[in-house]
């Protein structure tokens, strides 16, 4: 639409304003017909909100000033084709300042489109520019539903790349979410990226090699001498063979029915609420316990929906320091009272009585797992397994963990019939007291998250005569180490140098449940079958030896290839050379038996 309005000395300007309203400016000149063209609206252009008002009032304080300036020139200048130029010019002007402010107010946030990753490089595509600058944590990528970390993000135009911690595979699912956060992702107009989960990413990654078929290994260790004897000490014997079958440990494979009691004391009441930790530990301890056996162990929890007041204030049960068991069954025949009347115990296999924050050492974490005879009978079933302790937090590590969820995890690790891999009489040092396995299995120190090393899951059947590489005889073999966290793939080369003693060499990456892990690399262990619980029973060759609060004790010590690693482990039985360290996280591996 150009119109021209010239009307006995004054001008029309018609202008479209956003909305479409018509605003009519009279301009009085007083000097000659010169008209000044109307502009057509639409611009196209998109701007934020405080962009517009601030194009509008420049176009305003340009028009106000226009006038002024065309009379004082007019007033100077006699010429018609002078004073035609100069209008020309103003309306030229005039125009590019309207365009400007009739941009439309853009209030649409920028949309995902796309999201590829080929090995280690994750693109994600939007419709629109973006500004911002993302930390890593703000994306969340899962692979086969592992957590993969994301160690960058970089903005380029509407692209957004993520580095992944590995490569990714060709076959592997992979999943990206995004929670915005400081320096959250927005467009020009500062519309923020809406926060979206688990959108599928298209993965183009190369396929991985076929490995040749393992033979498979399944190594034996003697009946230890407790064999077939009740465990009567507290935590469990040092017995290292498989567990499958074994009747004083609950099952390691199928479904267990655990229940989570919370409860409170008169001299320690509750404060948070039930929610609170039912949340929080269910969803960590089943999700630990799933990626750990591969899905061959599902954890079923269950938390009773309400706070259970004790009769006495908890310093008259006797639950500080290490009490004899009996007086944990005591504690725990009181707790299952209380709530027997809407709990079918016959349905639950572990019970975890987790007290408030406030509770502190007078609730140690404590195993339940009396002998057969000496549980607790409800509803027909005699209660045998489960854990007590308080609800505080772990602060040592990486981020702070709830020590209750590490009840669980580690406890429900003693069920199903695994010792403790640190140094309980601390005869190498308070600070080194997790010293023999350090982070690397939550059997040790479990100040944050971690698997348990292949041995433990071999002895639970969660991993496969063929996953592990049996060098049985002297020689060299070569294998490709799979990362422990990733189902399937060789997990170990075991090496017994005696009846009793093994080496296992395994590849810990940072991903998953390991994901908080200090270092990554290659593990040598020496596991010794003729050692009771916690006594040098497992023990990490470490290639460093550093300590720190937040990573524990020889959290460095994976053997690795690169800058400042120590590539190669060798002792008078048993040599491991790393290869090669591979992008999908696996290591090329020569090991040689003396
Ligand atoms: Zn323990």
């Amino acid at each position: 639409m150009r119109v021209r309005h010239a009307v006995a000395g004054i001008l029309l300007l018609r202008i479209r304003v956003a909305g479409g309203a018509l605003v009519l400016i009279l301009f009085s000149l007083g000097v000659g017909a010169v008209g000044l063209r109307a502009v057509p609206a639409a611009s196209g252009a998109s701007c934020t909100a405080a962009q517009k008002a601030a194009r509008q009032k420049a176009l305003a304080a340009y028009r106000r000033r226009m006038i002024q300036d065309r009379k004082a020139y007019f007033k100077a200048h006699a010429s018609k084709r002078e004073r035609a130029t100069f209008v020309k010019r103003q309306q030229s002007r005039l125009r590019t300042l309207q365009r400007a402010a009739n941009c439309a107010i853009d209030r649409k946030p920028p949309a995902l489109t796309a999201a590829a990753v080929s090995g280690s490089t994750l693109t994600l595509a939007f419709d629109e520019t973006l500004a911002g600058s993302s930390p890593t944590s703000a994306f969340s990528v899962r692979v086969d539903n592992l957590v993969w970390p994301v160690t960058a993000v970089a903005l380029a135009g509407k692209g957004v790349t993520l580095t992944l911690v590995l490569a990714v595979d060709g076959g592997q699912m992979v999943t990206v979410s995004y929670a915005p956060t400081v320096g959250a992702l927005s467009d020009a107009a500062g519309n923020l990226v809406a926060a979206f989960a688990d959108r599928p990413v298209t993965n183009s990654s190369a396929q991985p090699a076929t490995p040749a078929p393992e033979p498979g290994y399944s190594p034996s260790i003697p009946a230890p001498s407790t064999a077939g004897r009740p465990p009567t000490d507290s935590p469990s014997l040092g017995e290292w063979g498989p567990k499958t079958g074994e009747p004083y440990w609950l099952p390691t494979t199928g479904t267990l029915h655990g229940l989570i009691v919370l409860v409170d004391f008169s001299d320690a009441p509750a404060i948070e609420s039930v929610d609170f930790y039912k949340n929080y530990l269910e969803a960590t301890a089943e999700s630990y316990y799933r990626e750990n056996s591969y899905g061959r162990l599902t954890l079923d929890l269950t938390t009773y929906p309400r706070w259970v007041r004790m009769s006495k204030p908890v310093e008259d049960y006797g639950l500080a320091g290490g009490p004899p068991m009996a007086t944990v069954t005591a504690f725990v025949n009181e707790v299952t009272g209380l709530i027997d009347a809407d709990v079918d115990f016959s349905q639950i296999d572990s019970i975890y009585v987790v007290g408030p924050e406030s509770t502190g050492p007078r609730l140690n974490i404590l195993l339940f797992r009396p002998v057969p005879g000496q549980g607790v009978v409800r509803d027909g079933k005699e209660l045998r397994w489960g854990a007590v302790g308080g609800g505080a937090l772990d602060r040592r590590g990486p981020t702070s963990n709830l020590f209750a969820h590490h009840l669980i995890t580690h406890e429900t690790g003693h069920l199903l019939g695994l010792a403790d891999l640190y140094d309980a009489s601390q005869h190498d040092g308070g600070a080194l007291q997790d010293a023999w396995a350090g982070r690397w299995d939550i059997m040790s120190d479990n100040r944050a998250s971690s698997h348990m090393f292949a041995w433990n899951k071999w002895l639970l059947g969660w991993l496969d005569p063929k996953q592990l590489r049996g060098l049985t005889a002297p020689g060299t073999t070569e294998a490709t180490l799979t990362p422990l966290e990733i189902p399937g793939g060789l997990k170990a080369v075991v090496v017994p140098v005696s009846p009793s003693v093994f080496y296992v060499i395994e590849d810990r990456q940072r991903i998953g449940e390991d994901r908080e892990l200090c270092d990554k690399g290659v593990l040598v262990w020496i596991v010794d079958g003729s050692r009771r619980n916690v006594d040098h029973n497992a023990v990490v060759q470490a290639a460093g030896r550093s300590y720190s609060d937040a990573c524990g004790a020889i959290y460095d010590a994976g053997y690795d290839i690169g800058p400042g690693e120590v590539s190669t482990f060798e002792d008078s039985s048993v040599k491991v050379q790393l290869l090669a360290a591979n992008p999908d996280g696996s290591y090329s591996v020569r090991v040689t038996r003396k």
